[in-house]
């Protein structure tokens, strides 16, 4: 089956027990060397260019073919990913939200990490209830906090029910200004540090960027401000667009780039909108092998990490490839 290809999926990789944030949910600098190595022996490592080339048909995919890609944007991995991409002489594909590395703020996605690596449930369950009872009625009006708990506090494959909870409110269901309140709240009352300072030490700069670039490796589109694009209205969903299209133009050639749908989250208008705006390939969180003879090229699937040695073998379930 040469259609297939596995998309990978990484977030924070770290040297996670010497870190200060070891419950931060990410994979150690070991595991990746690791899954590096057991992906040379056993896969193909694509490039972008070659995925693209693929879906127009002008490029053939080899025998299990495998595409790193890396969300968010985050100095780890210029610090640990990069080097040993570098060594090995594979490509990674990074997907930045430009509003990192325009302004060099903490965004409230990874607020909600800090804090649910710096605290336990049971303490935070409870103060954010209390926050949205705090907030409701005055300016901003939202369902009761049980009518809310039945509908979103739903476990995924990583998460259990609560924390699925407090990411849903804190990333997409409150109005925005009633989250991003409740997140710096929450951020200095649990992991207590100067945003500013947190966000100098997470994200890739302007120069790391463009050197990995110069180095061959792939830079995309992450969004602007790391938001649920397909929950928007549209013209906020086009304003975050082509921001992110203005700062990123450096780094990706405005005729021909890739999407990655911050939370995975998309729908038709924005698929409409970002083609138009000449997006080539988007990429979600839909858990499974990309085959290109049936899926979209602005909807191919990826899996996590996680689903490969040595941390699993889920891989194996979740595609035709072996
Ligand atoms: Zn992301």
């Amino acid at each position: 089956m040469k259609n297939l290809v596995y998309v990978i999926m990484y977030h924070y990789v770290r040297d996670l027990e010497h870190s200060r944030y070891p419950r931060i949910k990410g994979l150690d600098v070991d595991f990746f060397r690791q899954q590096i190595e057991f992906l040379k022996q056993n896969f193909t490592v694509i490039t972008m260019e070659e995925l693209i080339c693929a879906c127009n048909g002008r490029y053939e995919l080899p025998e299990k073919a495998v595409l790193l890609t890396f969300d968010d944007g985050y100095l780890d991995h210029y610090m640990f990913v990069f080097p040993v991409l570098k060594a090995q002489n594979l490509q990674g594909s990074f997907f930045i939200s430009a509003k990192t590395l325009k302004e060099h703020v903490l965004l409230d996605v990874n607020k909600i990490h800090y804090i649910l690596a710096s605290t336990k449930m049971k303490d935070l369950l409870p103060s954010v209830l209390e926050r949205m009872d705090y907030y409701r009625g005055s300016e901003y009006d939202y369902p009761d906090n049980n009518m809310l708990f039945d509908k979103y506090a739903a476990k995924n494959r990583f998460d259990d029910k609560e924390t699925i909870f407090v990411k849903r409110m804190l990333q997409t269901v409150l109005p925005q200004p009633v989250r991003s309140m409740i997140c710096k709240d929450l951020f200095q009352q649990y992991v207590g540090v100067l945003e500013e300072n947190m966000a100098s030490e997470l994200y890739l700069t302007p120069d790391q960027t463009r050197l990995m670039k110069n180095e061959g490796m792939y830079i995309g589109l992450h969004g602007y401000s790391h938001c649920w694009l397909g929950h928007m209205p549209e013209k906020e969903m086009q304003a975050d667009i082509s921001l992110a299209l203005d700062v990123m133009s450096e780094y990706v050639d405005r005729k021909n780039w890739v999407m990655n749908y911050p939370y995975g989250s998309y729908n038709e208008s924005l698929l409409k909108y970002i083609s138009s705006c000449g997006c080539k390939l988007g990429l979600t969180t839909q858990v499974k092998a990309a085959d290109l003879s049936e899926c979209s090229r602005l909807t191919i699937p990826r899996l996590d990490t996680n689903d490969f040695p040595p941390v699993s073998e889920n891989y194996k379930c979740r595609g035709e490839i072996l």
